[in-house]
């Protein structure tokens, strides 16, 4: 997969990624996923693996430079606490986030792209709005939003380790899936779910993002294996389209920013 010279930040010597900056795409991708539980039958780094495995496809599609990519991310509340899953500390997770762009601006980068496999808006949020006050143009970007009601490849919205989370693992690393112990998962909330936003579902009039109020039980007393949503219905075909729909859009996107904001120009944030 890896072919194109320039795809990681970390692969490359520093003539090379100044030049790549000036000369070719002075955007770059920062991947991020989270340290989590998902199940008996998926890898603890999941959103990680998800994460870095659609910035690649991006990658290979156009030109963008790839910030290593980050394995630990932030966790709402609900999360904490559940054996295997190691949450960063709201603080920690925004400081980290403007830190890493800061620094790569340095080196003549002038649009930055977060790529989150993870439910992680409310740290992204607050990290994109303390770069926009610096001058950074960054969008920060949540897997599921582009994948709004898509209902022809899944049986219901994006829940956790379920049916989409392991169908894309099962297109983009197999070798740690094991579909024998698959299973399905359980998960309620304090008010009524019709008031509340499943990932990846079309919002109503009324209803709240997960991160809008304290309204989910904890993990750790309500998952008895892991999973919210049925992992047995995953599969690597499914996986294959959700990824390549998640990869034209962001590419879609960059070809926007690359059109109106070419290489070399700073878009005026500030
Ligand atoms: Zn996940």
């Amino acid at each position: 997969m890896n072919d194109k010279k320039y795809l990681w930040w970390h692969e490359q010597t520093l003539p090379e990624l100044t030049h790549f900056a000036k000369e070719v795409s002075d955007i770059a991708i920062l991947p991020i996923g989270a340290i989590e539980q998902h199940g008996p039958h998926s890898p603890i780094g999941v959103d990680a693996f998800n994460a870095k495995g659609m910035a690649e496809l991006i990658a290979q599609k156009t030109d963008v430079m790839l910030l290593p990519w980050v394995w630990y991310g932030s966790h709402p509340y609900h999360h904490w606490y559940m054996p295997g899953t190691i949450p960063l500390s709201y603080d920690t997770h925004i400081a980290m986030l403007v830190d890493i762009i800061q620094g790569a601006s340095i080196s003549g980068f002038n649009k930055f792209i977060i790529l989150s496999a993870h439910g992680q808006v409310s740290t992204t949020l607050v990290a994109v709005h303390k770069l926009g006050l610096a001058g950074h143009f960054t969008l920060s970007m949540h897997w599921y939003d582009f994948l709004r009601d898509d209902k022809d490849v899944l049986t219901d919205y994006m829940w956790h380790a379920e049916e989409a989370e392991t169908s894309v693992g099962l297109y983009l690393y197999p070798q740690y899936i094991d579909m024998s112990k698959a299973d399905k998962g359980g998960g309620s909330a304090l008010i009524d779910k019709r008031f509340i936003i499943a990932p990846g579902q079309m919002p109503k009039p009324g209803m709240m993002y997960h991160f809008e109020g304290t309204f989910a039980r904890p993990e750790y007393k309500e998952l008895e294996n892991g999973i919210i949503g049925d992992a047995t219905k995953a599969t690597r075909e499914k996986g294959e389209k959700m990824v390549t729909r998640v990869v034209d859009h962001v590419v879609d996107i960059i070809e926007d920013i690359k059109q109106r904001w070419p290489v070399g120009t700073k878009p005026p944030v500030k």
